[in-house]
């Protein structure tokens, strides 16, 4: 079997080599989930609830070793790959006591009793991407979990390294052989096949657009259930009545958190013209004195991009034409780094305010009142993440509802948290992940009438 050379970023050299798995170690983990499925759906649901606490205690005890893997392999700061190990331990509790809670209905009906089940699908494939490795593939497994659903489970190639150690700390945390299984592979080949898998029921995706509508396309052959979160290109909306202050400190964090690979970087800030001057100087502050180093360094804020090729098509949205405004420091010699920057003023309709660039750009695009906002912020095939800064309690509730976003705050940038709802409108994704909703997409509902006056 050939090997995966997994590299560092921040070094560019290779720190694993892991097995490639194909099209036929895809079958094998499918027909172990298939195996496994009858017997773990069968488990109590006290069981069940106490194997998902035992799997969030295996993890716990593992964390700082997880984070450093984490934090090497996909190049960031280990104090955000501590806090992405501690959301997987978060989101395995929240999820553990699920079991118990997966209430049915009683319908009133004539002739009898009617109720509903909330039934697991079988075995769920999941793809997950690079930039949140462990995490992003946890808010898929510990709600398919709770349900009582087998997993198989592909990691980016770039990023294999802690999804394969949670297979093993599955099972010495309690759970049989082949509820969940790991399989490291390219994507076209691995991913592909679990799309066309007949024994699949669902492919939970997490990726990029352009790969998700190849996903949704290929899923109908077999009408697989198909939940997709995507790409984005959010707004972050600074009103001139804002806390400029405020707004401009927390912009660089909810841009370039993650060196800008983040599916909710809100990459379009879009601030009122009359306050532009203000927010600009604030925001050039904040930048400049971003730490951007190694990312095992406690202090370090942002790390290097995951490779060379993004390295590569991150740099072509720099072209002479791009208005930078200015840029933070990053390190010289190996590795793939790449300098925060900011451009302003910047047009909607530029190729830096229309693409995912998926790196540390942020556009800044100037606007004059709530309606030019709310239109600009829309005017994206994206619809994921987003914010909006005032102090008018009304405008800011107004816009948080007029700007089509699946995940929206106010005088914040929080996107995510375990238990509430995540996803996208419109070309950012189909479904939702995390919080209650998350359970609706791992469970079928099963409607049962029981005639007790004759038949
Ligand atoms: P990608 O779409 O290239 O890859 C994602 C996964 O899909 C990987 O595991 C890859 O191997 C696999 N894959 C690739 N081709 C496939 C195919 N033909 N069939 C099946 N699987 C295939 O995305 P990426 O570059 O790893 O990640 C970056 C993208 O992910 C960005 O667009 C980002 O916005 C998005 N993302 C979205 C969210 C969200 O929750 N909405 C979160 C993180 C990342």
């Amino acid at each position: 079997m050939s090997a995966i050379e997994v590299v560092e970023p921040a070094t560019a050299e290779v720190m694993a080599e892991v097995p490639r798995g194909d099209a036929d170690d895809v079958d094998a983990a499918v027909a172990r989930a298939k195996e496994a499925f009858g017997e773990w759906r069968a488990v109590t649901p006290e069981d069940r609830s106490a194997l998902m606490h035992a799997l969030a205690d295996a993890v716990d005890e593992r964390r700082e070793e997880l984070a450093t893997l984490e934090a090497r392999n996909a190049g960031k700061p280990i104090g955000d790959a501590r806090g992405e190990i501690g959301m997987v331990v978060e989101t395995f509790r929240y999820y553990a006591a699920a079991p118990q809670r997966l209430l049915g209905d009683t319908i009133p009906v004539a002739g009898g009793v009617d109720m509903t089940f909330r039934e697991p699908l079988g075995v769920v494939g999941m793809i997950v991407p690079w930039n949140f490795p462990l995490t992003i593939a946890c808010w898929k497994v510990a709600p398919a979990l709770a349900a009582g659903n087998t997993i198989v489970l592909k990691p980016a190639a770039l990023t294999p390294l802690t999804a394969l150690e949670l297979e093993k700390i599955a099972v010495q945390a309690g759970l049989a052989e082949g509820v969940l299984n790991v399989v490291a592979g390219p994507g076209s080949v691995c991913g592909q096949r679990l799309v066309e898998h007949p024994d699949v029921a669902k492919v939970a995706f997490t990726g990029s657009t352009e790969v998700g509508r190849g996903i949704a396309a290929a899923a109908a052959q077999t009408i697989k259930r198909v939940t997709l979160e995507l790409g984005g290109k959010s707004a972050n909306v600074v009103f001139a009545d804002a806390d400029l202050e405020a707004a401009a400190v927390a912009a660089p964090g909810a841009v370039f958190g993650n060196a800008g690979q983040d599916c909710c970087a809100r990459s379009r800030i879009l601030v009122e013209r009359s306050a532009l001057d203000q927010f600009m100087g604030h925001l050039e502050g904040a930048v400049k004195g971003m730490s951007v180093g190694d990312p095992l360094a406690d202090e370090t804020e942002m790390g290097p991009l995951i490779s060379a090729d993004q390295l590569e098509t991150v740099g072509s949205y720099l072209d002479d034409e791009a208005p930078v405004a200015f840029r933070g420091s990053a390190p010289d010699g190996p590795g793939f780094w790449f300098a925060p920057t900011v451009l302003c003023p910047v047009s909607n309709d530029d190729r830096q305010a229309r693409e995912e660039i998926f790196g540390p750009i942020a556009s800044v695009i100037p606007f004059e009142g709530e309606e030019e906002a709310i239109a600009i912020a829309n005017d994206t095939p994206y619809g994921l993440s987003g914010s909006v800064w005032t102090r008018d309690g009304a405008k800011a509730l107004r816009a948080a509802r007029a700007i089509e976003t699946g995940v929206m705050s106010i005088n914040s940038n929080t996107s995510v948290r375990v238990s509430t709802p995540f996803g996208g409108f419109k070309q950012s994704g189909v479904g939702r992940e995390l919080g209650p909703h998350a359970l609706d997409h791992y469970t079928e509902v099963k409607n049962v009438y029981y005639a007790t006056e004759g038949s």
